[in-house]
């Protein structure tokens, strides 16, 4: 572990520094902490060139919106897209995958099918079953191995020309599995003409994504999770589809004419986004994703294989504690139960030791049943996770383990 690598990332996040009770964060994947540069870009939208974007001619409006339209360029540069105009801007990742789901309304038919995986997040799953609900296409689940890997051998099975949609997490929220999208796509593209959309909410913040190379025609995240502000997504999509795809929603600048009688939608990405956009999110998320790219990927991605690690590590240790999933492809958390003790009580007696992890389904409750269970607890790390964070969360799991299990052996 190189300490300085996270020394100086977290002087770099005033959230540690400003905290006095020295509370430990291991909820990066609910949200993540914010970097100052983030907090700077917002301050400075809101204190010094404050102006809506795209509609009026003065220089508020100009700044901002030549600041916006770089944002859309950075995010692009991100995640590899071909140019700008592939990005659109949403409120995070739940938006995006409405956005696609109710766009394709019209192009779906009954007896279609759609394919999502057993380990979807809700956002990923309800807005396809609305999709079939309201066009009568059938949806249908990709399941997972006994590993918690997804089924490859069961989605090839489920692949024909009736498949419109193939949706999936490219890391789950709840076991971290990291998905072989790459291989899945090349699954997708072989056995259907069906699109490929994929939620990678989980991912950016952990891995490097290139759209072009994953060859997927939807990609999305929220700017929360990736050290970004609230309130701001991204929608990736392939320029031939969104040029095709009708917009969902419908008011203010999605427009390029508009007479009582009839509407001509602005040009992609603008016809989908309606409304004034949270533009002072958009720039503060360049100002994160920027501060990702200048840390680079190679530290990023060693610093956190080492705390999950350690995290692993030290969690196997504790006595009648299981944790999910599969351990060969995990990223940036771990989900946990132990015998006897509910996942609620669990968090709420590691918040009295000081540490802030999430407990219950995840918002994906139909994978945590398939676990066998109402819930778990999951440990989430970020960036600036350090082993001092790993080492309370052990301390104290085995104290709360004391407590609610007196007769635990591994009780300290
Ligand atoms: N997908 C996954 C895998 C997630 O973890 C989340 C957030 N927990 C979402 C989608 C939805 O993100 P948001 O609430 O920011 O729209």
């Amino acid at each position: 572990m190189t300490r300085d690598f996270v020394n100086t990332i977290r002087a770099q996040f005033p959230i540690f520094a400003k905290r006095t009770d020295a509370a430990v964060y291991l909820d990066s994947a609910a949200t993540s902490q914010k970097p100052q540069c983030v907090l700077d870009a917002l301050l400075q939208v809101y204190s010094s060139s404050n102006g809506n974007v795209h509609r009026s001619a003065h220089r508020f409006a100009r700044e901002c919106t030549d600041a916006l339209e770089c944002a859309r360029g950075t995010v692009a540069a991100f995640l590899n897209a071909p140019a700008p105009q592939n990005i659109i801007f949403t409120k995070g990742a739940t938006e995006s995958l409405n956005l696609v789901a109710q766009s394709l309304t019209s192009s779906i038919r009954a007896g279609q099918t759609i394919l999502v995986s057993a380990l979807e997040h809700h956002s990923n799953l309800v807005p396809w079953q609305e999709l079939c609900t309201r066009t009568g296409a059938i949806l249908k689940i990709i399941p997972l191995t006994s590993d918690g890997d997804l089924d490859l051998v069961e989605l090839e099975a489920l692949l024909d020309s009736d498949v419109a949609v193939v949706s999936v997490a490219h890391v789950s929220n709840v076991l971290g599995t990291v998905l072989p999208i790459k291989e899945i796509g090349k699954l997708v593209r072989s056995s259907s003409s069906a699109l490929f959309v994929v939620d990678g909410a989980q991912a950016v913040a952990h891995l490097p994504v290139d759209v072009q190379d994953l060859d997927v025609d939807f990609y999305c995240f929220s700017g929360h999770k990736v050290y970004g502000p609230n309130g701001i997504g991204v929608l990736y999509g392939r320029m031939d589809i969104l040029d095709k795809l009708p917009p969902y929603q419908f008011g203010g600048e999605m427009i390029e004419q508009v007479s009582f009688e009839h509407t001509r939608y602005n040009t992609v990405p603008y016809k989908f986004e309606a409304g004034t956009p949270d533009y002072p999110a958009a720039i503060a998320l360049r100002s994160a994703l920027d501060f990702l790219t200048s840390t680079g990927w190679e530290a990023i991605l060693k610093q956190e294989q080492e705390i999950l690690d350690l995290a692993t590590q030290e969690l196997s240790a504790i006595p009648d504690l299981t944790i999910y999933g599969a351990p060969h492809i995990r990223s940036g958390l771990l989900s946990f139960n132990i015998a006897g003790i509910h996942h609620f009580d669990l968090e709420v007696m590691l918040d009295r030791y000081g540490v802030a992890v999430r407990s219950g389904h995840h918002c994906a409750e139909p994978l945590v049943h398939l676990l066998g269970t109402e819930g778990t607890v999951r440990a989430s790390f970020g960036i600036y996770t350090n082993p001092e964070d790993i080492f309370a969360l052990s301390t104290a799991l085995k104290k709360s383990c004391a407590l609610l299990k007196p007769q635990h052996s591994g009780a300290a």
